[in-house]
């Protein structure tokens, strides 16, 4: 995986390849995956994958009707099987040989990085540069093949919902998640969702998922320079989504096709609780489209 650092701030490039592309707006940009002390620019976003370059279309000017729609991915979008941390645990056993049953680290709602650095914990493998590329590497390298052995599926609704809000030009879609951005892609890939989606934030840098929505909202000012936090709406399955959206002023759609119950969701206030989204008009007449 590559990363490059344009020199100044332009307007998102992608990559059909699957390289990450960095833009750093303001400030100098340093990267360092494990220091803790650095806080990334607010401006910088991941782009990993998207239509080929020049094929973006979106409406002329700065409308200000524009509804950016953040998705979470696991839970919300896919059940991957378990795929995801099946290809964890097989990249640690591969490249460090920490193997055994792995106790006290949740995962849902949290960034791949923060799963990732309690599984290296855990293991007491060194959390190094080296071994967290041979990680990333063995990990995006294992990860296709889980999810063809594990039973996964897309959630009720999903596909009908997306080929819906595809369709249309006051809608932008993204993804706010905490897999690896090339994790994300794999995923959706694997499941042929990765079309539908322009821009997003993703686990790679945060711990922590508040500054991924961050990201993901710079991504979509990008686009939208006049975008209204009210016309933004998260999408997701876990108390954390519902958190992170109220970190940037966003709205909440929350699903019950995850771990967590209406019963356990209900208590962070989503704007809306559906138990799929297989009839999503509730939402869709709330968010003004329809
Ligand atoms: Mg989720």
């Amino acid at each position: 995986m590559n990363v490059h650092t344009p020199e100044t701030h332009t307007a998102p490039t992608s990559s059909a390849t699957g390289d990450l592309v960095v833009n750093a707006a303001l400030g100098g940009l340093r990267l360092h995956i494990f220091d803790e002390e650095v806080r990334l620019p607010a401006t910088i976003y991941l782009m990993p994958f998207s239509a080929p370059e020049g094929s973006i279309r979106f409406p002329e000017g700065r409308s200000p009707s524009m509804n950016v729609l953040l998705f979470d991915i696991d839970g919300t979008l896919i059940d991957a099987g378990g795929a995801g941390q099946a290809a964890m645990e097989g990249a640690l056993a591969e490249e460090f040989g920490a193997r055994g049953p792995v106790s006290g680290i949740s995962t849902a709602g949290r960034t791949d990085r923060a799963i990732a650095v309690d599984l290296f914990r855990f293991h007491q493998v060194e959390l190094s540069d080296d071994h967290w590329s041979r990680y990333l590497k063995s990990y995006f390298r294992l990860l296709p093949d889980s999810l063809k052995t594990q039973s996964g599926r897309i959630l009720p609704g999903v596909i009908p919902l997306l080929e819906r809000l595809s369709q249309r030009d006051d809608v932008l879609l993204g993804l706010l998640t905490g897999n690896f951005a090339e994790g994300a892609k794999l995923k959706l890939t694997h499941y042929g969702l990765a079309d539908h989606f322009r821009l997003g934030g993703y686990g790679d840098l945060h711990l922590d998922r508040d500054d991924v929505a961050r990201a993901a909202l710079c991504a979509a000012k990008d686009h939208h320079p006049e975008l209204s936090p009210d016309r933004v709406w998260v999408i997701g399955d876990t108390p954390s989504d519902i958190r992170c959206a109220r970190a940037i002023g966003a709205k909440v759609l929350a699903v019950t096709t995850g771990i967590f119950s209406t019963t356990e969701l209900e208590p962070h206030q989503p704007d809306l609780l559906l138990t799929d989204l297989s009839e999503p008009e509730r939402w869709l007449q709330t968010v003004g489209l329809i």
